[in-house]
C-alpha cells in the first residue's frame, strides 16, 4: 500500500471576522496518496480554497489533524514549518499573489531565497532551473518583465513555474487554468500530468470538467464536506515517518548582512517612489535637528564669549557713595569714594586670592579726533594700571600695552579700541600717532602705543571698540567733570584656584564693615553671571531641542505614516513570503534592514542638509547681527545623537507592520486589500 501524502482528519476551520465565525470546512475527512493525482470540485463558496490552504500549511485547523508527507505539522514551529513549506509544497495561488513590481525571473526564484536560516540563495543552478521552467511555460521572452506588466494568463504561468522551482513532491494548484485559453490550458495539464508520472502528488481545484477527467480521483466539496466520502479513504492509523524536518538555527547578524541587506537593496529600488517619500521624511527631521542643536550650542557660544570679554577670574568691585544715608547710619569713617593707597592697594595683602588687580577709572561721552576725522561723544576714556590688559585677557592687534614704566612717570600714551583705529586712522599705523581727546569743550592729546583686537561684548556704554586706555596716574590729572575723575570700579584678577563668588562677597564684605551703610559696594563676577547665562542658556538649547524633537517626531510619523500607506501591500508581501518558506524572523530582518538601509541613506543626506541649512543661516545671522563673523562650525555631537534619533525612530516605524503582520496567518496577510 501506498504511503498517504496528504491526510486532513476531522478537519475543521471558520474565518474570524469582526467578532463573527465564518464557517467554511465542517469536519472534512480525506487522504490522498503519494503519486495520485486529485481534482477538488465544488460550487464556489463551498471551501475548496480554505481545504487547499489548510492542505498546504497556511491555515492551522480550529479542530482536526493534518499530515502531510506523514509529518504531523502540529509538531513544527514557526521556522520548521516555514521549511517544511519550502521544500515539501509547492503551492499555486488563485489570485497568482505575485511580487508586481518585480520581474518574472525574480519572482519564480522567491522560494529559493527561503529560508534565510539555511542561508541559501539563489544559486547559478536555480536560475538555469528558473529560465527553464519559464520556457517551458511559454514566458521565455518575459523573463526581465515586471510580472504587473503581464496578462493575467502569462501572470498565471509565473505563479506555476514559482511553485515548481523548489521540485517540491507535493503540487497543490487553486484553478490553476482558470485564467488560460483552451490551448494553454491543454499544455499545463500535460505538464501537471508529466509531473505527476515523475512521481509528484498533485492536488488542483477545477471548475473545468475536462481538468477533472484528467485526474486520478475527484474529491466533490459543499458546505465545508465531503460529498463523496465513499471515493475518498480517510487516513488509516500508520507509524510516522521520519521528519524531513532539520533543526535550523537562529538567525544571526552575519546572515542579515549576507542574505537581508542585498534584498532589502533590491526591494527599495523596486518601490523608488515610496521609499523616496519616506526618506524625506528622515532627511528634514536629521536636519533639523542637527541644524537646531547645533545653532542652538553655537548661539550659547556666542552670548557667553560676549559676557565672558572681561575674562573669567575677574571681579569687578563696583563702589559709590550712599546718598540716601540716614543720620541714624553714620559710620566711624564716611564713605567718599575709593582712594588707591588706602582702599585698592592694601586689598592686594588683605586677600591672598587676589593675583592682580587695576583700578578702573572711566569717562565716556567723549570725543576723538585724528587727521580731521573725528567720533563725537561715543568713546570712552579708561584709566587703568599696567595689569588692567592682563585682567581682561584683551589681545592687542598692534604696539604694546600700557606698561608699568607709563603709570610711574604719568604717561600721555593710550591704547585705542579697534574701531577707533579703523575710523579714524584708516589705512594708516596709529602706533606713534597723537589722538586729540575730546572732554565737554576742552580736550587733551595722548600719543598711540597699542590697538586693541575688536571684541565681542554685550556692553553698550563703555564699547571696548571705542575705548581710549590711558595710564590711570595721567587720568587723575586730565580735564574731566568731578564724577568722572572718581575711582568707583576696580577689576580684581583671582587666583584660579578659588572659588569666585566665595571671594565677591569677601570683598564686598570688607568694604561693608570697613564703611558701614555710607557707601554702596557691589563686587560683580563675570563668572557668577555667565554661569547664570549658562543656565538660562542651557534651558535654550534645551528647548531648541525640543522643538526638533517634535520635528523628529513629525518626521518619524510622516515615516510611520508611509508605512501604513504601505502597509497593505507589504502585508501581502509579508504573506507571500512567508508562503514561500520565510520565518517570522526573516521577515523582521528584511523590514530591519530595509529600514536601516533607508534610514542610513536619508540620515546622513540629512546630515549634509542639516549642516548646509544652518550655516546658511548662520551666514545669513551674520549680515543682520554686525558683531558676529561667520565661521564654519561642527559640532560632532550634534550629529551622532540626530543621527542615532533619527536611525531609531526610523527603525522602529519600519519595524511596525512587519511586527503587526507577523500575528497574521499568511492567508490573512495575503488577502489583506
Ligand atoms: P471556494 O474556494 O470554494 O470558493 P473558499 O474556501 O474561498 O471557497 O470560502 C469558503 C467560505 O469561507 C465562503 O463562505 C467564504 O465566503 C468564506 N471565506 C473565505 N475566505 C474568507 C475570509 N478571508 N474571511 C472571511 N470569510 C471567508
Ligand atoms: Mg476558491
Amino acid at each position: 500500500m501506498k504511503p498517504l501524502a496528504l491526510e486532513l482528519d476531522d478537519g475543521y476551520f471558520s474565518y474570524k471576522v469582526e467578532g463573527h465565525s465564518v464557517p467554511a470546512l465542517n469536519g472534512v475527512t480525506l487522504s490522498i496518496a503519494d503519486g495520485e493525482m486529485v481534482a477538488i470540485q465544488g460550487p464556489s463558496g463551498s471551501g475548496k480554497s480554505t481545504l487547499l490552504y489548510l492542505l498546504g500549511c497556511m491555515l492551522r485547523p480550529d479542530r482536526g489533524t493534518i499530515r502531510v508527507q506523514g509529518e504531523d505539522i502540529r509538531t513544527l514551529d514557526d521556522v520548521q514549518l516555514a521549511y517544511f513549506r519550502n521544500r515539501q509544497l509547492g503551492f499555486v495561488f488563485q489570485q497568482f499573489h505575485l511580487l508586481p513590481a518585480a520581474d518574472v525571473l525574480t519572482n519564480i526564484l522567491l522560494p529559493t531565497n527561503y529560508p534565510l536560516e539555511v542561508g541559501v540563495a539563489s544559486g547559478a543552478a536555480d536560475k538555469e532551473r528558473a529560465i527553464q521552467l519559464a520556457t517551458q511555460l511559454g514566458l521565455g521572452d518575459r523573463i526581465h518583465h515586471k510580472t504587473q506588466q503581464l496578462s493575467g494568463g502569462q501572470q498565471q504561468r509565473v505563479a506555476i513555474a514559482r511553485a515548481l522551482i523548489r521540485d517540491a513532491p507535493v503540487l497543490l494548484a487553486d484553478e490553476p487554468t482558470g485564467n488560460l485559453d483552451s490551448n494553454t490550458s491543454k499544455e499545463i495539464l500535460k505538464l501537471l500530468r508529466q509531473l505527476n508520472n515523475e512521481g509528484k502528488t498533485i492536488v488542483i481545484i477545477t471548475h473545468d470538467a475536462e481538468v477533472a477527467a484528467q485526474c486520478d480521483r475527484v474529491i466533490w466539496i459543499r458546505d465545508g464536506k465531503v460529498q463523496n466520502p465513499e471515493d475518498n479513504p480517510a487516513p488509516r492509523p500508520h507509524a510516522t515517518r521520519a521528519a524531513d524536518v532539520p533543526d535550523l538555527p537562529p538567525l544571526n547578524i552575519s546572515t542579515l548582512f549576507r542574505e537581508s541587506l542585498p534584498r532589502a537593496w533590491d526591494n527599495l529600488k523596486r518601490n523608488r517612489v515610496r521609499s523616496a517619500l519616506t526618506m524625506l521624511g528622515v532627511v528634514v527631521g536629521v536636519a533639523s535637528i542637527v541644524a537646531m542643536l547645533t545653532l542652538g550650542t553655537f548661539t550659547k557660544e556666542k552670548i557667553l564669549q560676549s559676557y565672558a570679554s572681561l575674562g573669567v577670574n575677574t571681579l569687578l568691585l563696583h563702589a559709590r557713595p550712599n546718598w540716601m544715608m540716614k543720620a541714624v547710619d553714620r559710620p566711624p569713617t564716611s564713605f567718599n569714594f575709593l582712594n588707591m593707597e588706602r582702599d585698592v592697594l592694601p586689598l592686594q595683602e588683605v586677600f591672598p586670592e587676589v593675583v592682580s588687580l587695576s583700578p578702573l577709572y572711566s569717562s565716556w561721552g567723549n570725543s576723538a579726533v585724528f587727521g580731521g576725522r573725528s567720533i563725537e561723544n561715543e568713546a570712552s576714556v579708561i584709566g587703568v594700571n599696567e595689569h588692567a590688559l592682563g585682567i581682561t585677557r584683551r589681545p592687542l592687534a598692534a604696539g604694546a600695552p600700557i606698561g608699568e614704566f607709563h603709570v610711574k612717570n604719568r604717561s600721555s600714551v593710550c591704547v585705542i579700541g579697534f574701531e577707533i583705529a579703523q575710523r579714524l586712522f584708516l589705512r594708516q599705523n596709529p602706533i606713534g600717532e597723537v589722538l586729540q581727546v575730546g572732554v565737554e569743550d576742552t580736550s587733551f592729546s595722548c600719543t598711540v602705543i597699542g590697538v586693541s583686537k575688536p571684541v565681542f561684548s554685550k556692553e553698550t556704554r563703555f564699547k571696548p571698540d571705542l575705548q581710549i586706555i590711558v595710564p590711570y596716574t595721567a587720568y587723575v590729572n586730565l580735564p574731566f567733570y568731578y564724577y568722572h575723575r572718581q575711582l568707583g570700579q576696580v577689576l580684581f584678577e583671582i587666583d584660579s584656584g578659588s572659588d569666585i563668588e566665595e571671594a565677591s562677597k569677601k570683598i564686598r564684605a570688607f568694604f561693608q564693615k570697613k564703611y558701614g551703610k555710607s557707601g554702596i559696594f557691589r563686587a560683580d563676577s563675570d563668572s557668577v553671571l555667565v554661569a547664570q547665562m549658562k543656565r538660562f542658556l542651557n534651558l535654550f538649547t534645551l528647548l531648541l531641542v525640543s522643538v526638533a524633537a517634535i520635528s523628529l517626531v513629525v518626521g518619524g510619523m510622516g515615516i510611520t505614516n508611509m508605512m501604513l500607506v504601505s502597509v497593505n501591500e507589504r502585508f501581502r508581501e509579508i504573506g507571500l513570503r512567508k508562503a514561500m518558506g520565510a520565518s517570522h524572523s526573516a521577515i523582521r530582518q528584511l523590514f530591519f534592514a530595509e529600514s536601516l538601509f533607508l534610514c542610513g541613506i536619508a540620515g546622513l543626506t540629512g546630515l549634509l542638509v542639516g549642516f548646509a541649512a544652518y550655516q546658511l543661516l548662520i551666514y545669513a545671522g551674520t549680515r543682520v547681527i554686525p558683531d558676529l563673523k561667520f565661521e564654519w562650525v561642527f559640532n560632532p555631537w550634534a550629529f551622532v545623537i540626530s543621527f542615532a534619533a533619527i536611525v531609531v525612530t526610523g527603525v522602529l516605524s519600519g519595524l511596525g507592520p512587519a511586527l503587526r503582520a507577523e500575528k497574521l496567518q499568511v492567508i490573512e496577510a495575503l488577502r489583506s486589500e
